[in-house]
């Protein structure tokens, strides 16, 4: 699959979009890719899955950034929080509560959604296009953009060395991906970065699952 220069990229989609938004959970590709965005335009919306579940650390993070950087955060919760609904119910359940809902609902004030997935997260990001429309819940479809779709995470720690972006303290722990605490644990899996997420239950929360 080709790659296009994520640069360019941003550029021509920013260029056409009416009301872009980032969403962002202060990963290091997370944090890569608003700092490019940025460059373009400083108050693109930074949309933040507030789920009640998350480390300190990772709060933490996003404030201190939020502020370093003057992001134009926006926490999305849901309407009726339920904590623990995935040990209570299942994290199926407490994705759709606290993550699909509200994002998806966020989504439906913007056309163009950027998104920092890459092809080699995870077999079920393998065929990921950089521009696609995505359709939501309501019928209504916006653009995804996934600019860096065909980096390793190699190239997402070079850039973030080069641009002397600091990144989640989580990641010093040997963590390598990064969600909510009872659901990330140590990557059993050193070959597979996601292999510590849901706790090989499942490989996504459903939010990059479109309405069918
Ligand atoms: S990742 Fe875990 S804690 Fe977070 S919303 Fe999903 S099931 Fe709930």
């Amino acid at each position: 699959m080709t790659s296009t220069d994520p640069r360019e990229l941003i550029a021509r989609t920013l260029g056409q979009a009416a009301i872009p938004c980032i969403t962002s959970s202060f990963q290091a590709e997370c944090v890569v890719l608003t700092h490019m965005l940025r460059e373009v335009r400083p108050d693109i919306p930074v949309l933040f899955l507030d789920t009640f579940h998350h480390f300190p650390q990772t709060l933490a993070y996003r404030d201190e950034l939020t502020g370093r950087w003057g992001l134009n955060l926006i926490n999305l919760r849901a309407g009726a929080s339920s904590v623990g609904l995935w040990q209570a119910e299942s994290t199926e359940a407490c994705c759709k509560r606290h993550k699909v809902e509200p994002l998806f609902s966020a989504l439906e004030g913007y056309d163009t959604w950027f998104t920092a997935l890459r092809r080699d997260q995870s077999p079920s990001r393998a065929n990921l296009k950089e521009e696609e429309l995505f359709k939501l819940p309501s019928g209504k479809s916006i653009t995804r953009v996934a600019p860096i779709a065909g980096w390793t995470a190699k190239d997402v720690w070079a850039y973030a060395k080069q641009h002397q972006i600091p990144l989640l303290s989580l990641y010093e722990l040997g963590y390598t991906s990064i969600g909510c605490e009872p659901c990330t644990e140590l990557p059993p899996d050193p070959d597979n970065p996601r292999s510590g997420r849901w706790h090989g239950q499942k490989l996504e929360c459903g939010i990059h699952i479109q309405a069918k």
